[in-house]
């Protein structure tokens, strides 16, 4: 219970990756708070769920992240109902894959949103919290496409390029202050996000679902092997250590290997 007394916030936390990272926060006695889009049941059903496998705080914190406004109310909401807010982790996300000359404006735009500008909004909103308690850690869930691209991702790649640059720029900002600020960049990990693009993937490929899974996904990964959710909150765990103080600005690979090609 290496986190005890701390505090998180994960982004897009009702799904998948940040999910994980909520269960595996709260596992090392954090309090924490929920986020994301989803059945209310359901996610009452997930938020009790945590406070009683793990015994900490749990609450939910709605805020639609293409809402600048709703962001800032979800920090302050975190701040007033769990006390502080130690520990962000910027994880919604969403995919859109397609050819960009066809590419949906709408789709750019909200994909920029979500997946960009509101880790700048939260960032913004939790920092002065962080610096004035001199200690915060700040992890956004990155991808092999802050790195590289992938055709026919032109918004989710430009998006978490950006993110990169924005973490890089925040860690220096903040880092006589006791607050980290790093990205995570997995590759292809098996949950509703990358299940979603493989109709989109197979119709601008022209390829079977196996041949996605296998020729365009796992290629990519030397191990050719998903990455698991879980494996990705282990090293949000660790980032938030004290052992990891000297961790800020990096953008860490979790890749299989993708990007060492
Ligand atoms: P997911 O679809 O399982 O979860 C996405 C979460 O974001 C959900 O909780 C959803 O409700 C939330 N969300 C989406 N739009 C939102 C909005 N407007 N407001 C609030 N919440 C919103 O996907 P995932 O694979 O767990 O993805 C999580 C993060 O990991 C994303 O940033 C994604 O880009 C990144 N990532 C995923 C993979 C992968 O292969 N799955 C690889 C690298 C990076």
């Amino acid at each position: 219970m290496t986190l005890k007394s701390k505090t998180a916030l994960i982004t897009g936390s009702t799904s998948g990756i940040g999910l994980a990272i909520a269960r595996a926060l709260a596992a090392e006695g954090c309090d924490v708070a929920i986020n994301g889009l989803g059945d209310a049941a359901d996610i009452e059903k997930e938020r009790a769920g945590i406070a009683a496998d793990f015994g900490v705080k749990a609450i939910y914190a709605a805020a639609d992240m293409t809402k600048p406004a709703e962001i800032a109310a979800m920090i302050a909401q975190t701040e007033r109902e769990l006390g502080s807010l130690d520990i962000l982790v910027n994880n919604a996300g969403i995919q859109f894959v397609s050819p960009v000359e066809e590419f949906p404006i709408d789709k750019w735009d909200a994909i920029i949103a979500i997946n960009m500008s509101a880790a700048f909004h939260a960032m913004r909103a939790a920092v002065p919290g962080m610096k004035q308690r001199g200690w915060g850690r700040i992890i956004s869930t990155g991808s092999a496409h802050s790195l590289v691209a992938s055709p026919f991702k032109a918004a989710y790649v430009a998006a978490k390029h950006g993110v990169a640059g924005l973490t890089k720029t925040v860690a220096l900002e903040v880092a006589t202050h006791g607050v980290t600020v790093n990205l995570i960049s997995p590759g292809y990990v098996w949950t509703p996000l990358v299940e979603k693009q493989i109709p989109d993937t197979m119709k601008a490929r022209n390829l079977t679902r196996e041949q996605v899974i296998n020729d365009v996904l796992l290629t990519a990964q030397p191990t050719h092997e998903f990455v698991k959710p879980e494996e990705v909150a282990a090293l949000v765990v660790f980032l938030c250590s004290d052992a990891a103080k000297q961790i800020t600005g990096a953008n860490l690979s979790m890749d299989g290997g993708w990007t060492a090609a």
